[in-house]
C-alpha cells in the first residue's frame, strides 16, 4: 500500500502542471525529513527547481542543512519568518520544501497556500502533535488544506508497536505537562511512543471518573 502511495508521488513529480500542498507528518523519529529528502532527490533528477527552507529555531545538525536522523541531507535556506520564503523565490521555483514546518509562524499556513495557488509545489513536513499530545500550533489547520497528507509512525521505544507520540525526557523523567517548552540548564531528550507509553506528569484529565 506505501509502496504504491509512493509510486504516485514520484509519477506526480514529473506531470506537474498545477500547484498543491503535500504534508509529511507525525511524531519525532517517524522518517519525516527521510521521506522530505527521498521527494527532493526524485525532484532533482527530474531537474526541477526546487529550493529547501527550515526555520532557523532548528540547530540540531547543521546551520545550512536539512539533516535527518540517519544522516542523509541537502542544502537549506535558513529562515525566521514564513514571508521570507517570497524572498528566495520567483516564477523558475517549481518546488518549495520545508522541514520542522512547525516552529515557523502563524502566517504558515497563508504564505504555504499562496505558493500553491502560484502554481508551486509545496512539500512540508513537521510534527503534528507537541510533547503533551496536543495538535502543534497551526498544524491542524496546514493538513486541513492539504491535497495530500502522509502521517508516518515510529517504533515504540518501550513495546515495539507504531509510535504515534514524542515523548519528553526532562533530567531522566517523564516532562510535566507545564514544564517550559525551553529549559535551561536540563537535561532533555526526546523518544517515540505509542499512547499507551505516552506519558505527560499532571496532564489535566478532563473525563476522569466519567465511565
Ligand atoms: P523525523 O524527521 O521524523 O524525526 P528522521 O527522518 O530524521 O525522522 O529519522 C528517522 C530515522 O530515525 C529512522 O530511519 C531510524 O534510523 C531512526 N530512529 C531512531 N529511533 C527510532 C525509533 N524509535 N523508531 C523509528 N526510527 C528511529
Ligand atoms: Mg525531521
Ligand atoms: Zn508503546
Amino acid at each position: 500500500m506505501y509502496y504504491i502511495q509512493k509510486e504516485s508521488w514520484d509519477n506526480m513529480v514529473l506531470n506537474q502542471k498545477e500547484g498543491w500542498i503535500e504534508v509529511i507528518t507525525g511524531p519525532m523519529f517517524a522518517g519525516k525529513t527521510e521521506e522530505l529528502l527521498r521527494r527532493i532527490k526524485r525532484l532533482e533528477y527530474a531537474k526541477k527547481n526546487i529550493v529547501v527552507f527550515k526555520p532557523l529555531i532548528d540547530n540540531r545538525y547543521a546551520d545550512s542543512d536539512v539533516v535527518s536522523h540517519n544522516n542523509n541531507k541537502t542544502k537549506s535556506v535558513n529562515i525566521n519568518t514564513s514571508e521570507e520564503i517570497f524572498l528566495h523565490i520567483d516564477k523558475e521555483t517549481d518546488v518549495v520544501a520545508i522541514d520542522e514546518v512547525q516552529f515557523l509562524d502563524n502566517k504558515t499556513p497563508k504564505v504555504i497556500d499562496h505558493l500553491a495557488s502560484l502554481g508551486k509545489r509545496v512539500i512540508v513536513s513537521g510534527l503534528d502533535m507537541d510533547f503533551r499530545g496536543e495538535p502543534f500550533s497551526f498544524m491542524p489547520m496546514l493538513l486541513s488544506m492539504a491535497e495530500y497528507v502522509t502521517k508516518l509512525s515510529a517504533v515504540c521505544v518501550e513495546c515495539g508497536t507504531p509510535a504515534t507520540r514524542t515523548q519528553r525526557i526532562i533530567n531522566g523523567r517523564p516532562a510535566r505537562y507545564l514544564d517550559p517548552i525551553v529549559l535551561i540548564g536540563a537535561s532533555e531528550s526526546y523518544e517515540a511512543r505509542c499512547r499507551k507509553c505516552h506519558r505527560v506528569h499532571r496532564k489535566p484529565k478532563l473525563y476522569k471518573g466519567k465511565i
